[in-house]
């Protein structure tokens, strides 16, 4: 049995806030889950993201930090 799930969704072809039919819930690469489903009215594949509720996006990138100076560890 799946899941479904009850999402709203926005639909690109309808250009309208369309409850995403058959709606089941998915894992992205980066770990986040996220909503596919259809529009109810054209078929079109809908996607929702179940991120951080709210808008704007926070992009976090770690950056490799390189040490130059190394202590000898003395034991
Ligand atoms: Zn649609």
């Amino acid at each position: 049995m799946v899941k479904i799930f009850m999402a709203e969704g926005y639909c690109v072809k309808c250009k309208a806030k369309k409850e995403i039919a058959n709606g089941v819930e998915e894992t992205m690469k980066n770990g986040r889950k996220a909503i596919k489903g259809k529009c109810p009215t054209c078929g079109t594949v809908m996607f929702k993201i179940l991120g951080k509720a709210g808008a704007g996006e926070a992009k976090v990138e770690a950056k490799p930090t390189t040490t130059t100076a190394n202590s000898p560890a003395t034991g």
